[in-house]
């Protein structure tokens, strides 16, 4: 299984792309700088998208890509929440801003919308991948990810703390989580919608407690403002935690 990180932040400049990213060329994991990271090829190489959560930096290029398809004359699979299908329908397709492309062209449609619900597992492009529902705004799903040849991952998606539930029915190899701020800016914070370094040490305390085991970690989801501290912070917790802890980057590429 080959994971390439094309946006590891939770913003978007010329060098920093919202979180999403590209398994084995097919299979795309969220959607907030898709486009401006895959050629035309790239993209038209993609046979599904999976999409966490309805927040903007997570389903943006949606739109550019099924556009893409479109022009190319193909069509793409989008597996989500009733929620994100919803909030596309109402926000990009229905608006006037753009063409819904989930119902043209007429009889086979460029975007084929289909609805998952947490804890069911789908076969989508060849992998089967369950959505876990994390600790975020709203209905925010996690996925675990397993490839035809037993690989698996986890991906967190945007998450405050409490992952309990995710680990109970996953043991990946490589752990994709968020950790958006730094210890200092989360404190006393009631209830988190995103991970610390020192959030993170407590799930990947509880990860231990019922697996037994620590996986390889890369955080995402990264405040670039914050980015130094968070990294100094990261590695003091894998040296207690004694396990391997690799902040993502764009580019960044993962074999397992
Ligand atoms: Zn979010
Ligand atoms: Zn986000």
């Amino acid at each position: 299984m080959k994971i390439k990180i094309l946006g590891a932040h939770n913003c978007e400049t010329r060098e920093y792309g919202h979180t999403c990213f590209v398994i084995d060329d097919i299979l795309a994991v969220d959607a907030g700088s898709l486009t401006s990271n895959l050629s035309m090829e790239e993209q038209n190489h993609l046979q599904a998208l999976i999409l966490s959560h309805r927040h903007y930096d997570h389903i943006r290029d949606v739109t550019a890509l099924s556009t893409n398809f479109y022009h190319s004359g193909t069509s793409i699979d989008l597996y989500t929440s009733l929620d994100v299908v919803d909030t596309l329908a109402k926000h990009f397709f229905t608006s006037g801003i753009y063409r819904d492309l989930t119902g043209e062209p007429l009889g086979n449609p460029t975007l084929r919308m289909h609805i998952v619900e947490p804890f069911q597992t789908y076969n989508i492009a060849g992998y089967e991948i369950t959505p876990v529902p994390v600790n975020h705004f709203g209905i925010t799903n996690g996925f675990k990810i397993v490839s035809a040849e037993g690989k698996q991952i986890f991906y967190t998606s945007d998450t405050g703390p409490g992952l309990g539930e995710c680990w109970k029915i996953s043991s990946p190899e490589v752990l994709i989580i968020e950790v958006t701020e730094d210890n200092a800016s989360g404190e006393g914070t009631e209830k988190p919608g995103h991970l610390t370094p020192n959030l993170l040490k407590q799930e990947l305390v509880s990860f231990k407690e019922i697996n037994g085991f620590l996986p390889d970690i890369v955080t995402v989801h990264i405040n670039p403002r914050m980015e130094e501290d968070i990294k100094i912070e990261l590695s003091a917790v894998a040296d207690e935690l004694n396990c391997r802890i690799a902040p993502g980057y764009e580019g960044m590429e993962i074999i397992i």
